[in-house]
């Protein structure tokens, strides 16, 4: 059981699988004002940098849930080196359908939204872990300009243009789903460069390194013709952000 391996050669350096910064995720940390003690889920933790630098930072302790096998061994070495495997634990496997045995104060799901089928059924299916009152963050990709056309659209790694919205309309999206957004924070290009330009570097060493593998012509392919289209499309087009939100809750009638 693992994530197609594709991910798992051109994602294999980063730390973060997303355009999101280290610096904006220690942003996000602050900004949520994180008490000690307080629990973290993160479905599809990837390699854990929220879940270890907010424990290192702000004393939370967490779980992460991956698919990938590679990514969870590197957010468990990502623990030790930072000091805070006591605090946060990384399971290997599928995170659809997780739900917590004890109820936590941020249920996270950054970047992986699929794992619910959509925003939607991710905010449901992160809901059942979440304590009262507790936060809800979701990362996820908006359209920044429409793209001219659907082929445009699927330049940007997305199937069609419908796949995302616009900023005001993903805000808006969350209120009709019943929840305030009360913080968020957006990626911008330089943070879109480090999620994709570290893939070249990754895939050139690895093209280097692997020539006789069966996944030579893929890799080799999207080397030669990703950092152009991503300069002419996904830079262009999308932008990505985490957003907190809250349950609205209705006013007691008086
Ligand atoms: N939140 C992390 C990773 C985002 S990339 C970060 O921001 O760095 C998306 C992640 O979802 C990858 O790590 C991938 O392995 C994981 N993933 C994909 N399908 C999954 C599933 N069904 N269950 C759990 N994790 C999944």
């Amino acid at each position: 059981m693992d994530i197609p391996r594709i991910f798992n050669i051109t994602e294999s350096a980063h730390r973060i699988h997303n355009p999101i910064t280290p610096e904006k995720l220690a942003t996000l940390g602050r900004a949520l004002r994180l008490e000690p003690g307080a629990r973290v889920l993160d479905l599809g933790s990837g390699s854990g940098e929220m879940l270890c630098t907010w424990a290192r930072d702000h004393g939370i302790t967490g779980t992460g849930i991956d698919l990938s096998m590679l990514f969870t061994e590197h957010a468990r070495n990502r623990a030790e080196e930072l000091g805070v495997a006591d605090r946060v634990k990384f399971i290997h496997g599928d995170a659809a359908g997780y739900v917590a045995e004890e109820k936590v104060d941020v249920a996270a799901c950054v970047g992986a939204t699929w794992i619910g089928g959509g925003v939607a059924g991710t905010i449901a299916l992160l809901e059942r872990s979440l304590r009262a009152g507790g936060i809800i963050l979701i990362g996820e990709p908006y359209w920044r300009r429409l793209p001219p056309t659907e082929d445009a659209a699927k330049k940007c790694e997305a199937n069609s243009i419908s796949d995302f919205l616009l900023l005001p309309e993903l805000i808006a999206s969350f209120g009709r789903l019943g929840y305030d957004v009360v913080e968020m924070v957006l990626a911008d290009e330089d943070g879109w460069d480090r999620y994709e330009a570290a893939k070249w570097l990754t895939m050139r060493r690895w093209l280097d390194a692997n020539p006789e593998d069966e996944m030579v012509p893929q890799i080799r392919a999207e080397l030669t013709s990703g950092p152009e289209r991503y300069a002419a499309y996904t830079r262009e087009y999308l932008g990505w952000g985490v957003f907190a939100l809250m349950r609205r809750v209705e006013p007691r009638a008086q």
